[in-house]
């Protein structure tokens, strides 16, 4: 069985990525961590209702096909997911789903780029 761990914090060890994800953004109050299991990692960055969720994929575009967001070629890949905060009528409570543009493929550039921006402090 895989087991999860909080980036930085190895000793606590989590049954599933989600109670990982929600110890480390509720608990902890962290807004962009990374999670580990094995030799994968993902990196999680909430902003605002979104929250993304990014890995590598361990491969190149040979595999995956052009980066979804510049169509060049890429010699990592990443996945990106994008999830936004809702009420959800059916669970009774508020939580997170995936959005419309759930799940995109590219250079970890391009995906961070499309990423809603954060509200700058003036
Ligand atoms: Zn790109």
């Amino acid at each position: 069985m895989n087991t999860y761990h909080i980036k930085g914090n190895e000793e606590k060890v989590f049954n599933s990525r989600d109670e990982a994800v929600n110890f480390a953004q509720y608990d902890l109050g962290l807004n962009h961590f990374g999670i580990t299991s094995n030799s994968y990692t993902w990196e999680l960055k909430v902003i605002g209702d979104y929250r993304y969720r990014i890995s590598s994929t361990g491969d190149s575009s040979e595999k995956y096909g052009k980066c979804q967001c510049c169509n060049k070629h890429a010699s990592e890949m990443f996945q990106q997911v994008e999830e936004k905060i809702g009420y959800s009528h059916y669970l009774k409570r508020t939580c997170y789903g995936l959005t419309n543009n759930k799940n995109l493929f590219g250079h970890k550039e391009c995906l961070e780029q499309t990423r809603k921006l954060e509200e700058v402090a003036i």
